[in-house]
């Protein structure tokens, strides 16, 4: 019987392939890192295995799927020295133990072979370092050197190293600490706190790839606020969302102040993950009031005004995802799209008439239902009355959409006449006069004074081209 056993966690009959595939190659190896972390916080099955050898990571990589059914293709990068297939669904990485020492400018270190202790070593977090043996002696011994189990049970994210080294070494670490620490609701250790603060510029180092992964699992994390929140303690949100700390503040005038904007919005991104795990509209919650800093404004008659900041924010969604290289594609119109509505429904909570619903549903097509629960999350207010109120009205407004579609069906709205038959109509060539039809007809149907149907329309399509003096030919 070996001490601390977790033959359980390696039920999976692939780690007796790689058992025998390094009896074989007379090495040894073991299963390290998240798949054991995970496993003892009982978070699922996992999709991905880390195995490392005491010797060639490559060579335990085609020795194992010699031995696997199928053989599974191995894909090998040479400048790593690491291998990856795929076996039942499972992704499976090899890598050698090595030693790792780095320099200033780079987070890619010097790299020698070393023991297994050496590759615990240059692990980042106490956690992340436990290793299971997958050898025949002591198959499923735990190698907890760090004494990691501890800080898993307490909930605690700590180097293995002076935090300073681990740290400077690779400033990636700070972003996974706070990632861990989101995603896990672990808390980081003190000297680990302060060390992130005092190598926050470190950041500057890293690939923006690399950050935006990172940013993406504390947005996707339960309680996203718990990670911006130490990116903005640690001094390190400046370096990756400046955009975001410019909202923070409350200034006053005249005795009258506006809301925090940035720890408001933490509270939306908060709300809106209680409903939805789209990364994207996660995104738009943290990104709805961007434009709220360079338009901020205090008059003498209105108070604090953000006159177009919809507008400016959505302008602003797109330099962003380009300065963090995000995808340039649809999911950044549909950010742009949402903070360019922001502000609608609630405008519309007030007033719930059939022609506003329409508008509504009108502009914001496909993504009306993306749309209000972005602005139910935005609702904050302190007062419960109030909150309860426009919850309430939340709901009318949802009910009324469903009940508006169901009848106009303006969401994917397309012309019930088209340009072909205004111009045959009226015999027009392509002209200002079609676009002026086509514009009334929708127009009448938004404002509920015909319903979405041809009939109605084209009898409207002919008193409108009348009364701007066409005439009509057939
Ligand atoms: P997840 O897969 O949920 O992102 P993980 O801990 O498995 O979490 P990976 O990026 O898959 O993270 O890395 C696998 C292991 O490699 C980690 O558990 C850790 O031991 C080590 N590791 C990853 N990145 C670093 C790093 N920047 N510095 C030191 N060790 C790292
Ligand atoms: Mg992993």
């Amino acid at each position: 019987m070996v001490k601390s056993a977790y033959i359980s966690a390696l039920k999976n009959p692939v780690f007796r392939t790689i058992s025998k595939a390094s009896e074989n190659l007379n090495l040894e190896s073991y299963v390290i890192g998240g798949y054991v972390r995970d496993y003892i916080l009982n978070r699922g099955e996992a999709k991905d295995i880390d195995i490392v050898a005491v010797g060639s990571g490559i060579d335990l990589a085609e020795e194992v799927s010699k031995l696997l059914p199928g053989k599974p293709k191995v894909s090998v990068f040479k400048t790593y020295g690491t291998a990856m297939l795929k076996s039942g669904g499972i992704e499976l990485e090899f890598v050698g133990a090595r030693k790792e020492s780095y320099s200033e400018e780079s987070r890619n270190p010097e790299v020698e072979n070393g023991t297994l202790e050496d590759d615990q070593n240059r692990r980042d977090f106490t956690i992340n370092a436990l290793a299971l043996s997958l050898n025949e002696g002591n198959f499923g011994e735990l190698l907890d050197p760090f004494n990691g189990i501890e800080d898993l049970k307490n909930k605690i994210i700590r180097t293995p190293l002076n935090p300073d080294i681990t740290y400077s070494d690779d400033p990636l670490r700070m972003l996974r600490a706070i990632r861990f620490a989101s995603q896990l609701e672990f808390t980081i250790e003190k000297n680990s706190l302060e060390a992130i603060t005092r190598n926050s510029k470190r950041i500057k180092i890293i690939s923006t790839e690399r950050i935006v992964d990172e940013l993406n699992k504390i947005l996707l994390s339960d309680t996203p606020s718990k990670g911006f929140t130490l990116l903005h303690k640690t001094g390190l949100l400046p370096f990756i969302l400046p955009e975001l700390i410019a909202l923070e503040g409350i200034d006053e005038k005249e005795g009258q102040t506006h809301k925090d904007n940035f720890w408001h919005t933490l509270e939306v991104v908060d709300n809106i993950s209680k409903t939805t795990d789209d990364l994207w509209l996660r995104w738009a919650a943290l990104l709805h009031d961007i434009g709220k800093a360079p338009t901020k404004k205090f008059d003498q008659k209105l108070g604090w005004t953000f006159h177009t900041h919809e507008f400016v924010g959505a302008k602003m969604v797109y330099k962003l995802f380009k300065r963090l290289k995000m995808p340039l594609n649809e999911k950044m119109k549909f950010v742009q799209k949402m903070v360019l509505m922001s502000s609608r429904p609630i405008v519309l909570a007030s007033e719930v008439t059939d022609s506003a619903v329409r508008r509504l549903i009108f502009d914001a097509g496909e993504y009306v239902d993306d749309l209000m629960t972005l602005c139910e999350a935005d609702i904050t207010t302190k007062n419960s009355k109030k909150f309860r109120k426009y919850h309430d009205n939340f709901q009318l407004v949802r009910n009324k959409i469903v009940e508006v579609e169901a009848r106009d069906q303006v969401r994917n709205f397309q012309p019930p006449v088209t340009g072909e038959e205004i111009m045959e109509t009226f015999n027009l060539k392509p002209s200002r006069e079609i676009g002026i039809i086509k514009d009334a007809i929708k127009e009448a149907i938004l404002e509920g004074e015909i319903p979405n149907e041809y009939e109605a329309a084209k009898k409207y399509m002919l008193k409108k081209g009348e009364s701007i003096g066409l005439k009509v030919v057939k």
